[in-house]
């Protein structure tokens, strides 16, 4: 298995501590929103590393967070407590609107087949772990106290920008816009461990600490979490792109300071999704999610095809375009399935030898658009019979988890629409127009609009 690990910049072997076993933790959301698809695109970029681990034969333990406290607007040390902004949105408890956005996290995150880690833990479920590591670094002098909060102080520890190849004048956060000047710090670079104090009014979740009533910083959290329920020495930590600074170029000096030792030998990263003017963000309030594409007749797992049919580590830019070509290409890909007849011995050696092509492409840094030419190869090749194909296509779907093998009763319902379009499309062929037009009302009178695109012609359930 090789895999793009951040912190060395090259694609690597990937070799656990542990033969056979691995650590895995990916940051979770924080559950002040809803979360947005280019969420769910770095949960589905994690859950295939995930199963892909898995299918090789690895032994997956894996941790989650869900961060309810301290995740800060400005992703470091200054604007409100995120969940706060939340509370007084909504005019409920820092604990209603998490629970309420953890479920509703969890309904995206299922209805895309994620696998759901072993761990799945709050931050505020972990308070103690924070305190214990906080009072480790102050009596190693390197967090200190300051204007009420404690701080990490970076200068202390070697190799701070080790994640960012060593970019510090882009990654000063004093330097950034928008980011504030904080006197307090030793250096611009420290960050918070614990807050005291906060320029805004009645900040609900607080604790009592030695030092002082307060609340800890997101970077402290995921760190805790980690080594509380994987241990001193993790495999692999992973989030988006935005997370190698200062979230994970935090976690690596803090963990390290306090352990000792080196932490987490590969950092994986998944590339944004974009929206069509740039860059998809919660803050504004306007923003599309999984329930919402299903409310619009989507399958959730179009979605997820889209998301596979692109690498990890691209930029990859939403649109309804782009998702109706997904949902065209999944639909045909099920129905050429559901033709296939489960007649045949399993051949053996052509199972062992498509199976070892798929893994080959998922174990080069987990190149699935590849890995799907692998299964178009299988459909077309009229030596493999249909038993093997039909076995091995259910297997191969562990990994990629798009439902390519449909029960029979749903893809009778969907060739009757089927059969619609492609009488809808012999009478356009035929320049029958009024023909095609009244196929396309008859449909929609049931709830079913056609949408025509590059890959043929699909259809959507419309809900409303
Ligand atoms: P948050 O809930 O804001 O903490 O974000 C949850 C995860 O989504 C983080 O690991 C982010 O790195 C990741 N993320 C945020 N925006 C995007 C995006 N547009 N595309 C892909 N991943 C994202
Ligand atoms: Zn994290």
């Amino acid at each position: 298995m090789k895999i793009y690990n951040t912190l060395t910049r090259k694609v690597e072997d990937f070799i656990p501590l542990e033969e056979g076993k691995v650590k895995m933790y990916t940051c979770g959301p924080t559950v002040y929103h809803y979360a947005h698809i280019g969420n769910m695109r770095n949960y589905i970029g994690h859950d295939i590393l995930d199963r892909t681990l898995r299918y090789i034969g690895f032994d997956v333990t894996r941790a989650m967070n869900i961060t309810d406290v301290g995740h800060l607007t400005s992703d470091s040390d200054s604007g409100e407590d995120k969940m706060e902004v939340a509370r007084k949105r909504e005019n409920k408890t820092a604990m209603e609107i998490a629970k309420f956005y953890t479920d509703a996290f969890f309904e995206d995150f299922d209805a895309l087949n994620c696998k759901r880690p072993e761990i799945v833990s709050p931050a505020t479920a972990n308070i103690d772990m924070y305190i214990k590591m906080i009072e480790n670094l102050m009596e190693k002098d390197i967090a200190y106290q300051s204007g009420g909060n404690i701080y990490f102080d970076i200068s202390k520890v070697k190799d701070y920008y080790c994640l960012t190849n060593h970019q510090e004048d882009k990654m000063v956060v004093g330097a950034r816009e928008g980011v504030d000047y904080d006197d307090n710090k030793r250096n611009q670079a420290d960050f918070a461990l614990w807050f005291t104090t906060s320029k805004f009014e009645n900040h609900e979740l607080l604790w009592d600490s030695p030092f002082g009533k307060g609340y800890p910083g997101w970077h402290i959290e995921c760190s805790g979490i980690s080594i509380k329920y994987l241990g001193e020495h993790l495999d692999i930590h992973g989030g988006g792109v935005d997370n190698i600074f200062p979230h994970h170029t935090n976690e690596i000096a803090q963990s390290e300071a306090y352990l000792g030792h080196k932490w987490c030998n590969y950092w994986f990263h998944n590339e944004h999704l974009l929206d069509e003017s740039g860059k998809m963000s919660k803050s504004n309030g306007e923003f599309l999610t999984i329930s919402l594409i299903k409310q619009k007749g989507y399958d959730p797992l179009s979605f997820r095809f889209m998301c596979l049919n692109s690498h990890y580590r691209k930029q990859l830019v939403f649109s309804f375009e782009a998702l109706n070509q997904a949902e065209a290409t999944l639909k045909k890909l099920r129905n050429r399935i559901s033709s296939i007849k489960d007649e045949g011995d399993l051949d053996e050696g052509a199972f062992a030898s498509y199976n070892d092509k798929f893994i080959r492409e998922l174990s080069n840094d987990l190149n699935t658009a590849n890995a799907l030419s692998v299964l178009y190869e299988l459909l077309k090749d009229e030596q493999v019979n249909g038993h093997t194909k039909l076995d091995l296509i259910q297997k191969i779907d562990k990994v990629f988890e798009v439902g390519l093998i449909v029960p029979e009763e749903k893809i009778d319902d969907d060739k009757e629409i089927l059969a619609l379009i492609e009488k809808r499309n012999n009478a356009k062929k035929n320049k029958d127009f009024e023909l095609a037009d009244s196929i396309r009302n008859e449909l929609l009178n049931k709830g079913i609009e056609l949408i025509d695109t590059r890959e043929g012609t699909t259809y959507r359930i419309i809900n409303n």
